[in-house]
C-alpha cells in the first residue's frame, strides 16, 4: 500500500482489510460502474501488458481534469488499473458523494475502471477483471447490498439528468459508459446479468463461505494432543512460579524479616522470592522498620 500526493495505492489483497477499517457515516446504496474512456491502455502505455506510464501520475492527471472543470475533487472514489491496482481517492473518501453520474449520486460509491471498453476500444486484462469483480464483492459486502441491476448500476442505464432508464438507450442514455464492449459483453442490463454481475455475486458467495470457515476454526474444541500440550503447558507455567519463591528464609534476610513482621509492615515473610528478601533487607538497613 503506498499513498502519495491525492491518492492510496493497493494490490486487490489488501482491499478488503482496508475497506473494513473504514468508517462510513452516509448511507451506501449504490455502486456505479464506469469506465475511464481517458486515461486508457493507449495512454498509460502498455508494453507486453504492463503500463510504461506511473500510476499516480495518471491519478493525478484525472484529479487535475477534474479540478480544471470545476468539480471540488477527484470525482470517483475509488479506480482500478490494468495491473489489478486500485487507487482511493483521498479527496473524494468513501463519506464523500461523489461525481460519477450527472443527478445520481446520493447513496452511490462512484468506481472508475481505467480502459476504454467501447467496441474497437482496450481488451481488458485479467487481472483488472479478477480486481473489478473482487472490489464490488467487497463492497457488496461492507454495505450489505444485493447483487442486481438495483445496487450495481451502469452509467449507461442513466439520462443526462441522471434519470434512470430501463435499459442502454442510445439516443437517451447520457454515455456509452463502462464501454459499448465492456466485459465483451456490452453496456445493457442483460449484458451485466450474463456475467459480470454472476461473477461478482459467486466471489460474495466465496468470501462469505471463508468467513465461516474461519469462524468454525475458532470455534472447535480443542483436540485431545491439543489439550495435552495445554496441560503440559501449564504445568511447567506452575513450577517456574515455584522456583521464584524460596523454600526457606535465606540467612541475610532473617533480621530485616523480623523487623518488618514486627513493624506490621507484612503479614508473612516466608514462601517469598529472592527479590523480596533483597528489597526487605535494603529498607530495613535503610532503617524502614524501626
Ligand atoms: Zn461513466
Amino acid at each position: 500500500m503506498i499513498q502519495l500526493g491525492n491518492f492510496l495505492l493497493m494490490d486487490r489483497d489488501e482491499f478488503r482489510e482496508w475497506l473494513s477499517k473504514q468508517v462510513v457515516t452516509r448511507p451506501i446504496q449504490f455502486l456505479q460502474v464506469h469506465h475511464t474512456a481517458s486515461p486508457n491502455y493507449s495512454t498509460r502505455k502498455m508494453v507486453n501488458g504492463i503500463a510504461q506510464q506511473d500510476t499516480f501520475k495518471c491519478l493525478e492527471g484525472m484529479r487535475n481534469y477534474h479540478l480544471s472543470e470545476g468539480w471540488a475533487a477527484t470525482g470517483q472514489n475509488i479506480t482500478t488499473f490494468e495491473n489489478g491496482q486500485i487507487a482511493i481517492s483521498l479527496d473524494r473518501p468513501l463519506n464523500k458523494i461523489p461525481a460519477g453520474i450527472r443527478g445520481f449520486n446520493n447513496k452511490c460509491i462512484c468506481i472508475e475502471h481505467v480502459g476504454n471498453f467501447d467496441s474497437g476500444g482496450d481488451k481488458i486484462t485479467d487481472e483488472q477483471k479478477k480486481t473489478i469483480i473482487h472490489l464490488y464483492a467487497c463492497l457488496a459486502e461492507r454495505f450489505n447490498l444485493p447483487i442486481n441491476i438495483d445496487h450495481i448500476v451502469y452509467h449507461s442505464w442513466f439520462t443526462r439528468t441522471g434519470i434512470r432508464l430501463s435499459d442502454y438507450t442510445p439516443g437517451e442514455s447520457s454515455k456509452t459508459c463502462p464501454g459499448t464492449n465492456f466485459w465483451g459483453d456490452g453496456n445493457t442490463v442483460a449484458a451485466a446479468q450474463k456475467n459480470f454481475l454472476p461473477q461478482i455475486q459467486k466471489e460474495l458467495d466465496q468470501l462469505k463461505s471463508k468467513n465461516k470457515t474461519t469462524v468454525s476454526e475458532d470455534d472447535q474444541p480443542m483436540t485431545k494432543e491439543e489439550k495435552a500440550d495445554f496441560q503440559a503447558l501449564q504445568e511447567q507455567v506452575k513450577q517456574l512460579t515455584s522456583k521464584l519463591s524460596l523454600d526457606k528464609i535465606p540467612d541475610w534476610a532473617m533480621e530485616a524479616c523480623v523487623a518488618a513482621k514486627n513493624a506490621e509492615v507484612v503479614d508473612t515473610t516466608s514462601g517469598g522470592s529472592y527479590d523480596f528478601y533483597r528489597l526487605i533487607t535494603v529498607l530495613y538497613r535503610k532503617g524502614f522498620f524501626k
